[in-house]
């Protein structure tokens, strides 16, 4: 037994727990029965798959790797979380998908819901699921301002717009997307503005990646998360290199003290508090248990074997069975904090 405790959350019952917004059972808090009062889930888009739901007023999510709802055929439907806040005078758009086929997805959706036009794009993070619709966003509004923190920019200009269309629209679509680079560079602490909505843009050091972007809608208390956050599923088990574990958890508690009464993951259900410390959570008795098991000689594939049975509560999440990637990663990373 390496984990000093288990998690104090209480984990979902709910062997598929996406879909708050759908199910009749009694939801997890008080706060997401707040939000299912609140929530139409189709919203004038008829019986599409993936429509908006809404979150809050303003702020509308598709829930794109909702797995009852939506097809797992690749380039049908977001795997991550497009998101809008409908603006006085546009909407605002996070996160616009994995291609141009999913960002034109997205579009129309859009264009089920309002005439408004597209003022403002942001992407959360490098990873290409997130922001490869930039280009489909660019082929209907050329003008529009895409924002990213300037480290992504950064890593784009290096080679990694490349390294993210190979790996992803190769899967999703029959055409080659292209990499749209954001205009638009932010560190953080950044206070916006957009089509009458202010949006307040936080970065809270390396957590996921090394430019993580969390938004938050100071008048309808919703934060987005990036890929800070995701559920069920494994953190950053996608790219582990790319996170720095301690950051994550940090981070994971600046968004909590952001005191939101809606919480947007990067994929997976929106929730109140309860979502991001479910996440810091698991975070945490991951690498505390990556810790005392290096603190004991063990290797990283003993902990690994060790802590999948600690946290076997966890194992209806996504990517549990690749667990030993991201403690590898965690494992090194309490190596070189030890010298
Ligand atoms: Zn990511």
């Amino acid at each position: 037994m390496l984990t000093p405790q288990l998690p104090e959350v209480p984990l979902m019952s709910d062997p598929t727990p996406f879909g708050w917004a759908h199910l009749p059972s009694p939801p997890l808090s008080s706060i997401a029965a707040g939000l299912m009062l609140l929530g139409s889930p189709a919203l004038g888009a008829g019986d599409v798959p993936c429509p908006f739901e809404r979150v809050s007023e303003r702020v509308y999510v598709i829930v794109g790797s909702d797995h009852q709802t939506c097809s797992l055929k690749a380039g049908d439907h977001p795997l991550t979380n497009p998101a809008i806040i409908v603006g006085e005078t546009g909407i605002v758009l996070i996160d616009p998908g994995s291609s141009r086929r999913v960002g034109r997805l997205v579009l129309e959706r859009v264009r089920a819901m309002t005439d408004k036009p597209v003022v403002a794009v942001f992407n959360s993070h490098i990873h290409g699921l997130y922001w490869l619709g930039n280009q489909a966003v660019r082929e209907h509004y050329p003008e529009v301002p895409i924002y990213a923190h300037e480290r992504m920019i950064n890593r784009i200009s290096q080679g990694e717009g490349d390294f993210w269309v190979d790996a992803i629209t190769g899967d999703h679509d029959g055409d080659r997307t292209e990499f749209i680079v954001p205009n638009h560079p932010l560190h953080g602490g950044e206070t916006l503005r957009i089509a009458g909505v202010e949006i307040k843009v936080h970065h809270f050091g390396h957590a996921h990646t090394d430019h993580d972007l969390i938004l938050e809608v100071p008048d309808e208390r919703v934060v987005f998360l990036g890929g800070l956050v995701v559920e069920p599923e494994v953190p950053s088990q996608g790219v582990p290199r790319d996170a720095d574990f301690q950051g994550q958890i940090a981070a994971t508690r600046q968004v909590i003290g952001l005191d939101a009464d809606a919480y947007v993951p990067g994929r997976g259900q929106p929730d109140g508090e309860v979502l991001p410390r479910r996440a810091l959570s698991f975070l945490t008795a991951l690498y505390d248990g990556t810790a005392a098991g290096y603190d004991e000689g063990l290797t990283d594939f003993e902990v690994t074997r060790t802590l999948k049975g600690d946290l076997a509560d966890y194992q209806r999440w996504y990517d549990f069975a690749e667990l030993g990637a991201v403690i590898s990663q965690m494992y090194l990373q309490v190596e070189q904090e030890r010298f």
